[in-house]
């Protein structure tokens, strides 16, 4: 087996090993990937692995392949199978439930497209820690104020929202940010005119992306975006209790469209999604408990405006000892509660660990994950959108609304935008008044501009601090998340200084005012090298972000 050749190869017959072939990147090495087979099959043949001692390929012919009962009907030389997902379904429910655990349904993924959601909705849907991968529509490189087929700017309109005042709100703020867009991405252009060296290209999509940026403050919860979701069926199956058992009806009807897709490709790993046995029950439980719970909850009867801000709500005190203890744990043959009451020289420990790193890439090592900072975290709702993909922590926010005040980027004041913008805020607000009172706060998220400013808390490991802070502080990152990185990694170094010591990667920085600049530069010589030309063209890659 050093050689990395399977034992059973020679047992296969050549029409057998066609046949595999099709199915497997070979047919006679120890390692070898699954092609060519639906989701439903690779996850039922790999729960096999805990049953049986047969090799995975003996399986694949033996149980799958030779059982019309599987669905798949191979025919040598023809293309791709696919299988009778409707037809195998109690085969695949018996392998399935012969292997017993929850954890099977994490062997089989699939990849969903959810369009034309509400951000509210997309929030929802990107608030799972493990097994779900998302991927949404920028703010910062897509225009928000394209008026769809029906002439309708793109926002949320479900009968919940029926309010006289709703629709006006929204039309408004859609109808200043598109009347602001294209001037300012003027001014912007005048500001930061083309510089020696710089391509067409990267100097429009980075002040393109500028203005954006500017702007996006002026679109309100309710704004529609699209989104691809890749998860595993585990993952799935709690995510579509959650919706379901959410309070917005939105994420309620996706509950029941995502699983009628995902039943077409992964049924057996989202069956109990939404059943009368375990999935209504476990989202009533969601429910009743969030009810029970609200009606604990203190509140104020009015809140005033507050700063963005930065909390250190709570961290250990003896973060030092637990992690350098952790650090040497493995090349101790001491019990963990020994090291820990050892004096041990923690800068060392810590140079020990992490002097090398070259770039944030390089991560900090899991001792780092000994302790833990509560961060309570005010900030406007763009911000807390793209820092709330951060899987890696404990997480919760407040209902968004417009108590806590709004944030005007300052360089609007200086393109002479920022009354136009104001104003639409201000109107806005009015309008949140009116349907908070007639809808309740719930609904009456869907009209707060992402401008205002909302309260969260984020849970994290040291580890984490360092990845989040790292990545989020970058130049050409949004300057409002930027902020909240820096603040965070700030009130760590308060409080331990030797222990963010070697977080180098962090950029506490200002930042240029056109942060796109350099990274559109970068995008640049990366298509320059990929054309084999000098001049960059066009394409799928200078529309990402990175
Ligand atoms: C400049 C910039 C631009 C961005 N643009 C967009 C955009 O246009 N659209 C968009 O949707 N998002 C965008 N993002 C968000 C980005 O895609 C990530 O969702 C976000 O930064 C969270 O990062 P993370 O996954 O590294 O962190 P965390 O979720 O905190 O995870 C920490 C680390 O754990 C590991 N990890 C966590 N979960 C998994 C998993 N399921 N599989 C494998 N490893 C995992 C990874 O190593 C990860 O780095 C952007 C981010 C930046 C910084």
């Amino acid at each position: 087996m050093q050689d990395g050749t399977a034992t059973d190869a020679p047992g296969f017959s050549e029409a057998e090993q066609a046949l595999l072939a099709r199915y497997l990147t070979n047919t006679d090495r120890r390692v070898f990937a699954l092609r060519n087979l639906p989701e439903v099959v690779k996850g039922a043949l790999f729960s096999r692995y805990s049953r049986t001692e047969k090799s995975l390929r003996r399986v694949l012919l033996d149980e799958f392949l030779s059982n019309p009962a599987a669905g798949i009907a191979p025919e040598p030389g023809g293309s791709d199978d696919l299988v009778d997902v409707a037809r195998g379904e109690d085969f695949y429910e018996r392998v399935l439930v012969g292997y017993g655990d929850d954890s099977v349904a994490e062997l089989a993924g699939a990849h969903i497209a959810v369009e034309q959601v509400s951000n509210l909705a997309a929030k929802a849907l990107e608030d799972s820690r493990i097994g779900i991968s998302p991927l949404e529509k920028s703010t910062r490189y897509v225009r928000f104020d394209r008026r769809g087929s029906d002439g309708l700017f793109p926002y949320h309109r479900g009968p919940e929202l029926a309010h006289p005042a709703y629709l006006p709100a929204m039309d408004a703020l859609f109808s200043a940010y598109s009347e602001m867009v294209a001037p300012l991405i003027e001014n912007v252009r005048e500001a930061h005119p083309k510089e020696a060296g710089e391509t067409e290209r990267a100097w429009k999509s980075a002040t393109r992306a500028k203005a954006l940026d500017l702007l996006r403050g002026l679109l309100p919860a309710s704004t529609l975006t699209n989104l691809g979701l890749y998860g595993n069926g585990r993952a799935f199956e709690y995510l579509l209790t959650k919706l379901a058992a959410s309070d917005l009806p939105e994420c309620r009807d996706l509950a029941g469209e995502m699983h009628a897709e995902l039943e077409q490709v992964i049924p057996a790993f989202v069956r109990r999604a939404l059943d009368d046995r375990y999935g209504a029950p476990a989202a009533a439980y969601m429910a009743t408990a969030r009810s029970r719970a609200a009606g604990l909850a203190p509140r104020q009867d009015s809140s005033l405006p507050v700063p963005a801000g930065v909390r250190l709500v709570d961290f250990d005190t003896d973060a030092e000892r637990r992690v350098v203890a952790a650090a040497l744990f493995p090349y101790s043959d001491l019990p963990l509660d020994d090291l820990q009451g050892l004096d041990l020289d923690v800068e060392a420990v810590m140079r020990a660990l992490m002097e090398e790193r070259a770039n944030r890439r390089h991560r900090a090592p899991r001792a780092l994950e000994q302790t833990h900072y509560t961060f309570e975290i005010t900030a406007n709702f763009g911000a807390y959108r793209d820092l709330q993909r951060h899987r890696m922590l404990s997480q919760q926010r407040q209902l968004l609304g417009t108590s806590l005040g709004y944030d005007v980027p300052a360089e609007l004041t200086a393109y002479g935008m920022a009354e136009a913008f104001h104003s639409a805020v201000e109107q806005a607000a009015g309008a949140h008044k009116i349907l908070e009172d007639a809808l309740g706060p719930t609904l009456a998220q869907y009209s707060v501009p992402l401008a205002f400013r909302l309260r969260w808390y984020f849970q994290a490991s040291l580890r984490e601090v360092y990845h989040l802070c790292e990545l989020r502080s970058g130049r050409e990152g949004h300057p409002d998340y930027r902020h909240v990185a820096q603040e965070m990694f700030r009130r760590v170094r308060e409080v331990h200084p030797r222990l963010v010591a070697h977080a180098r990667f962090v950029d506490l920085g200002l930042g240029d005012q056109l942060a796109r600049r350099a990274s559109e530069r970068r995008i640049d010589r990366k298509l320059t090298e990929l054309a084999g030309s000098t001049s960059p063209s066009r394409g799928p890659l200078a529309e990402r972000s990175t």
